[in-house]
């Protein structure tokens, strides 16, 4: 049985990134399985033969009996009788359980990890500014929407789409053998049908494709109210919040009302269509016996085919509409996700195995892709191999995003950034991201264990290795306490939102020993240092201190005594460089840096710092 099961490699990766046309993108997200897809038709194609061969043969056995004599049937007629028994109690279940196992185990088991994996990774490739302009929940949704879509389509053309045409095809066969005019009719019925289908289908598709839509914004609103709970409490707005997410269903609800509305009225006028069929076949092969040209046989066989048809019709028409608003749904998802990877490795780029750390920005612009002011304009900065720099202005000055534009978690929109003399945009992403340890004022932890949230920064570390970094951190003595709501414990305990909720500065040591065990020529702190009470700060400035010899330093801070001590300090403001130089010197310059430190206040700045 498994063995169907693994007709497709689920975890195959795509050829490249995904077409944004919907044909282009379902023949990438399915490519790899079109044989066994191919074989499953086959599968599905006998089983409608097989179909219209037992009508076939209950027709011919009516004639045949009229025909014979009673007392001989058995005794003569006994091996015809036998194939034809083990024609249903054999090869009919054998052909319908193949098409079974294909349809549920080869491709129902397969694609949706095949065609999830593959929008997975692309969207994992995405720059970061796609997830900043859009909800976390709307992104993972839209992921699992298409994916299950792509997948039901796909089963169910292999399933109904080739049975009920090889039904259709061998039924006109059959009627052929009988009288013209009975595929006449067939035929005529067959073109209101696939009118009718195509009035409809459309329509379907559209109302499908807006209630996805709105479905969608349901999800984002909710999932929006539940990331940010903690001020939707803090502000007392619960019912604001509530208002806005039944604003959203709202909108959900008429959008299937409207689909609701023209689903009903296509069903029920497609059982009146489909009723006609019967009544055509049965009539017209009893008017034709009645001339004398068609047998009993054929009235019975006739009559079995077209209440099949009849009954299929019902059924076809319930898995196209499945078809048609499943390809509205993909429709309406391939929009965000195959939206091509801002940030993308040139082809020429050369990965780098140890920088040495000599990092220039040269003029650098860029702004968010906003129009107006940006955030840096023309910043220039030249940072030394084993340099270490303290980097200061006020809030909005640009300190944060030069740092994210040297990671290339954005592409500058003019200048360039060079790291050891090449152009950061001719490094591979992952190669320049592998050189610089960055630690962030706020970083989110996995909801995986402490272990694995620390060895993120070098998964080869060994437990040793892990728990020196964390003990360098400050991190190890509250580490061995934790204990999650699954009585896990120390390093074992889970993190995250589900796990056991840390401190500010409890996640900036956890990211602390991240980044130290990463041990990357260059080091990156944005304000890593924050959250801390002055005490704890202290000693995890030793061990910064230490870490960071020999390495290049930036170091971002609002405490001042934290970067006093660097070799040079510079000040931004309006997104370039304002004043540069040591502590002592740019207090003897009276400028920017001498009136933040002369005014900070328990060694911040204050928020009318220098003015
Ligand atoms: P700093 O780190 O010095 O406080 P930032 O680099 O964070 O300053 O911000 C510089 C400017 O860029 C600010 O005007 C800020 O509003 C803007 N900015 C920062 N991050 C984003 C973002 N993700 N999207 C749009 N604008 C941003």
């Amino acid at each position: 049985m498994k063995g169907f099961a693994d007709l497709i490699d689920a975890f195959a990766p795509a050829d490249g990134p995904p077409p944004t046309s919907l044909t282009g993108f379902i023949k990438w997200s399915l490519s790899g399985s079109w044989r066994v897809m191919s074989v499953s038709l086959l599968t599905g194609v006998a089983q409608g033969v097989a179909e219209v061969a037992g009508a076939f043969m209950l027709g011919w056995v009516i004639d045949d009996a009229l025909a014979s004599d009673p007392t001989h049937y058995f005794a003569e007629k006994w091996p015809i009788l036998l194939a034809m028994a083990a024609f249903f109690v054999v090869l009919r279940p054998v052909v319908m359980g193949l098409n079974a196992a294909m349809t549920a185990l080869t491709i129902g088991a397969n694609l949706l990890p095949l065609v999830l994996s593959r929008i997975h990774r692309h969207t994992m490739g995405q720059a970061l500014s796609f997830f900043e302009d859009d909800f976390a929940g709307r992104i993972s949704q839209k992921q699992m929407q298409v994916s299950r879509a792509v997948t039901d389509v796909a089963m169910e053309l292999v399933n109904v789409v080739s049975f009920s045409l090889a039904t259709l095809a061998a039924a006109f066969a059959l009627f052929g053998s009988i009288d013209w005019r009975l595929v006449l009719a067939l035929a005529i019925w067959l073109v209101v049908y696939v009118f009718f289908i195509r009035h409809y289908l459309p329509r379907i598709r559209e109302f499908s494709k807006a209630r996805a839509a709105t479905r969608a914004v349901v999800t984002g609103q909710v999932v929006d109210t539940i990331t940010n709970i903690a001020t939707v409490k803090l502000f007392a707005r619960a019912g604001r919040e509530d208002q806005a997410a039944i604003d959203a269903m709202q909108t959900f609800r008429i959008t299937s009302i409207d689909f609701g509305k023209i689903s009903t009225w296509f069903r029920f006028n497609l059982m009146t269509l489909a009723g006609f069929l019967p009544v055509l076949m049965i009539g017209g092969s009893l008017w034709i016996w009645t001339k004398g040209t068609a047998s009993a046989g054929d009235i019975a066989m006739a009559g079995l085919i077209s209440t099949r048809i009849s009954q299929m019709t019902g059924w076809v028409s319930f898995t196209a509409i499945g078809i048609f608003s499943n390809i509205g749904e993909i429709e309406d998802g391939v929009k965000t996700l195959t939206v091509p990877h801002l940030i993308q490795d040139s082809a020429s780029a050369k990965k780098i195995v140890r920088a040495k750390g000599d990092i220039r920005f040269q003029d650098v612009w860029f702004n968010y892709g906003k129009a107006g002011s940006g955030a840096l304009n023309g910043f220039s900065l030249h940072v030394t191999p084993g340099e270490k720099v303290g980097l200061v202005g006020r809030s909005g000055a640009g300190k944060s995003t030069a740092a994210a534009v040297l990671l290339r978690l954005y592409d500058v929109a003019d200048g360039q950034i060079f790291l050891d003399g090449t152009d950061i945009q001719d490094i591979p992403q992952d190669s320049l991201r592998n050189q610089i340890a960055m630690v962030r004022q706020e970083t989110a932890m996995f909801n995986r264990s402490a272990r694995d949230n620390i060895l993120y920064g070098n998964p080869d570390a060994g437990d040793e290795a892990m728990i020196a970094a964390a003990i360098r951190a400050e991190a190890h003595d509250f580490i061995i306490g934790l204990k999650d709501f699954k009585g896990r414990t120390g390093y074992e305990a889970h993190l995250g939102e589900r796990g056991v909720k840390l401190s500010g500065g409890q996640r900036q040591r956890i990211a602390l020993a991240r980044a130290i065990l990463k041990d990357a020529p260059i080091m990156v702190l944005d304000e890593a240092t924050s959250a801390l009470d002055s005490e704890v700060e202290a000693s995890i400035q030793d061990a910064l201190t230490h870490e960071m010899q020999g390495r290049t330093v930036i170091a971002i801070a609002h405490r001042l005594s934290t970067i006093a001590a660097m070799d040079r300090i510079v000040v931004m403001e309006n997104g370039r460089v304002a004043e540069e130089g040591s502590h002592t010197l740019l207090l003897a310059k009276g400028g920017l840096y001498a009136g933040f430190w002369s005014r900070q206040s328990g060694g911040f700045i204050g928020a009318d710092a220098a003015e």
